[in-house]
């Protein structure tokens, strides 16, 4: 094993290969409770393409696993070590290589911070719409590689939405350039797409050329709703979308996130309320459809409908979103979930969340993306136990099984990685899997990249 990091060293400048254990320990895990992560064999830092290049020819010369990483903040154990691999973090390439405002585009290294990347855009009155709550610490790589979604994305898209060419190194170390700089072009496959979603299984990206939007002039006012239970918040975001509003931001938070965030932060939210709805629309008649949605929230029950104009009080709603997951988290452990209904059934999905907690006496706490249909039921446990209780598994499959029958999917924005696999099949069916296996073992023949996960 020795002799062939010392392979890997002669093809890398130096440093770029770590093996010291308690530097390695804080690459082996990601956010993802639920994943057990192996024991790797090192960690490569790369600073360049080149570097990537030579790390995978290496390894696929050696039939080595390797396991892409940005920021380690994956939820579904995608970015979790498997035994003898190396790990390639991409978190030191983080150059912005182009800002093009004329176009509306730039091209940015996969280790640049999501939020890095909108700042930079900002500079020049531009957005880069994806904003995943972990925007701040995840990067444009991870992102790519899940498909990330986030608070904007009800109106502006999710990450597909945003990439149109990527820079990737396929396994045995060729550095592919797909898709283009312009708006349009249907040249080939598309291959773009099919290395946005794929979890580090089919290559690494390296560099991506991706979309940017005017940024909104101020910040738009914010409606804030409370409900007496959640099926009614729930059925306000249908009344809303049918209503052909076109929010650029659609939250909802159920009793257990507002009593979490209370019992840290003592809002007083959950005295008043079951379910909180957060939304926004950042277009040029915001203030005429705040009141439209304020008044459709009211007729779907809220006790509470108002519409706050001021910056400060609009982000500060917003910083109450994002307290959702820290709050949650200090009541135990969280196994997050990510599934996505058709928009009609989101009612009847929190219907579906409500009785497996109650059926399986399990603590649930769900966030949504209500807007997109994207639900996070959170799954807290005692931090006591070794493992997931059993029947926070047999709660997590109802709900699984519930969000296919109703139209849906097991994730619509943290992907599958290690701990959706069990219900790949059910939702993908054999055939789909077999065009799977075949993209896979084409791209990746040694099955060196990230093996285990996905598939
Ligand atoms: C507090 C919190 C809030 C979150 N909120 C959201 C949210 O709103 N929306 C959302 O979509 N997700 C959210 N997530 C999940 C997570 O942030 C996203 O999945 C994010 O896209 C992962 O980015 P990362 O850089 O951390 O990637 P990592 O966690 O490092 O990796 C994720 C996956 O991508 C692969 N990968 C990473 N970089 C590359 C690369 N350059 N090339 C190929 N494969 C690569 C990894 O192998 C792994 O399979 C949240 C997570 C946390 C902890």
């Amino acid at each position: 094993m020795t002799d062939d990091l010392d392979g890997l060293r002669a093809v890398l400048p130096a440093g770029r290969v770590i093996t010291d254990p308690d530097v390695m320990d804080g690459y082996r895990r990601d956010q993802t409770v639920a994943a057990r992560p192996g024991e790797p064999r090192c960690v490569v830092a790369a600073r360049a393409t080149a570097e990537v290049a030579a790390t995978l020819a290496w390894a696929q010369r050696h039939r080595v696993p390797v396991v892409p990483r940005g920021g380690g903040t994956s939820l579904a154990g995608g970015a979790a070590a498997v035994d003898g691999c190396v790990i390639l973090s991409l978190a030191r390439m983080t150059a912005v290589r182009e800002i093009n405002p004329a176009d509306e585009i730039a091209v940015a290294e996969a280790g640049v911070i999501t939020a890095d990347l909108d700042r930079a855009a900002a500079e020049h009155g531009l957005m880069y719409p994806p904003d995943p709550s972990s925007f701040e610490i995840s990067t444009i790589g991870g992102n790519l590689a899940t498909n990330a979604g986030g608070l904007r994305c009800v109106k502006y898209g999710v990450t597909r939405d945003a990439v149109l060419g990527l820079e990737v190194v396929l396994a045995g170390g060729r550095t592919l350039r797909t898709g283009r700089r312009t708006v349009k072009g249907v040249t080939g496959y598309d291959l773009t797409g099919l290395f946005v979603g794929s979890e580090g299984t089919l290559g690494v990206i390296t560099s991506a050329t991706v979309r940017l939007r005017p940024r909104p002039a101020s910040d738009p006012p914010t409606i804030v709703a409370g409900f007496p239970a959640l099926a009614d918040a729930a059925r306000a975001v249908t009344a809303i979308l049918a209503a052909r509003v076109r929010p650029s931001l659609l939250e909802l938070m159920d009793a257990a996130t507002l009593q979490a965030i209370d019992d840290w932060k003592h809002l007083g939210l959950a005295d008043a309320t079951q379910a909180l709805l957060i939304a926004q629309d950042d277009g040029e008649a915001a203030g005429r459809q705040a009141e439209l949605m304020r008044q459709l929230c009211a007729r779907e029950g809220a006790t509470l409908a108002e519409v706050f104009t001021g910056q400060a009080e609009s982000r500060q709603w917003l910083e109450v979103r994002r307290l959702a997951y820290p709050a949650v988290e200090r009541l135990g452990v969280p196994l997050v979930e990510d599934v996505c209904v058709p928009r009609t059934r989101l009612p009847e999905m929190v219907a579906r969340i409500e009785r497996a907690a109650r059926r399986h006496g399990v603590l649930i706490a769900t966030v949504a993306h209500a807007g997109d249909g994207n639900l996070h039921p959170v799954f807290v446990f005692d931090r006591g136990q070794p493992e997931v209780p059993p029947a926070v598994w047999v709660a997590a499959d109802e709900v699984f099984r519930a969000a296919l029958e109703l139209g849906g999917t097991l994730t619509g924005e943290h992907g599958v990685g290690v701990i959706k696999r069990r219900w790949l099949a059910a939702e993908l069916g054999p055939d789909a899997i077999a065009v799977h296996h075949m993209i896979k073992d084409a791209l990746d023949p040694a099955g060196i990249m990230n093996p285990g996960k996905v598939l």
